[in-house]
């Protein structure tokens, strides 16, 4: 079995449509949230993965572009992308994001945008909150997104409290999960932060016990100029060729 683990895409389509393309036939595809916000096709972008089927979490963006206060905390440029996409936001979009629930379980498998602690806000950037995050999951394992960088997580099975370490992965690279807990961010499809600007994703398979972490190349060019043409800020449209 191969699930596609997609994180981050923020109305990106055109990277999304990459990264499907690249993980070529899955069993199932789970996204961790932040559909939306930053990029300039929301809309294509949910009925990209209401038609693969896709089920997953719902991120702070998503919960902002319903309606939610969690706007109120974005800095200016997040803020202008989401008034901008909670103005051109389908009905069916926009119910399509209303429905998704904070937490997920699938099978050994919690997922979560941020954290289990914290779901919607926490960013899992250190040894400590991943230790006290893999203490809290309800499965043996987890996965996450929010900080758009991709990361594993390990913690000992026998004990969900002991120290854990973080390792840093790239393109190619393929953990084992089995006799540990894992808490694995895929980084983000629509709008990588850890230098390499390539989309970014993981494919699970629950059967080997193992996960890959992918990046795929995108028409960068394209999106900065749907974005400039939508009226998106520059600077949101600038990062995407950096990574950053
Ligand atoms: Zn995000």
């Amino acid at each position: 079995m191969r699930i596609a683990v997609l994180s981050d895409i923020h109305s990106n389509l055109i990277a999304l449509d990459a990264v499907l393309a690249h993980a070529g036939r899955v069993d199932a595809v789970w996204h961790l949230g932040d559909i939306v916000g930053y990029g300039p096709d929301p809309d294509g972008v949910v009925a990209r993965l209401a038609d693969v089927g896709a089920i997953g979490v719902r991120g702070n963006h998503d919960a902002a572009a319903v309606g939610g206060r969690e706007i109120d905390s974005f800095n200016r440029e997040a803020r202008l992308a989401m008034e901008w996409t909670r103005a051109h936001i389908s009905s069916t979009t926009h119910d399509w994001l209303d429905a998704l629930p904070q937490v997920r379980t699938e099978g050994e498998m919690t997922l979560v945008h941020g954290s289990p602690l914290d779901p919607t806000w926490e960013y899992v950037t250190d040894e400590r909150s991943a230790r006290e995050n893999i203490a809290a999951l309800p499965t043996p394992h987890g996965l996450h997104g929010h900080t758009h960088v991709p990361i594993a997580w390990f913690g000992r099975a026998d004990d969900p409290g002991a120290r854990v370490q973080g390792e840093v992965t790239i393109d190619g690279d393929v953990r084992g999960i089995a006799g540990r807990r894992a808490f694995l961010n895929p980084g983000s499809v629509g709008q990588p932060r850890d230098g390499d600007p390539r989309a970014s994703y993981l494919i699970l398979d629950p059967g080997s016990g193992t996960a890959s972490w992918h990046r795929v190349e995108y028409d960068i060019d394209a999106v900065a100029a749907a974005m400039t043409a939508a009226g998106l800020p520059a600077r949101l449209a600038e990062r995407l060729s950096f990574g950053v």
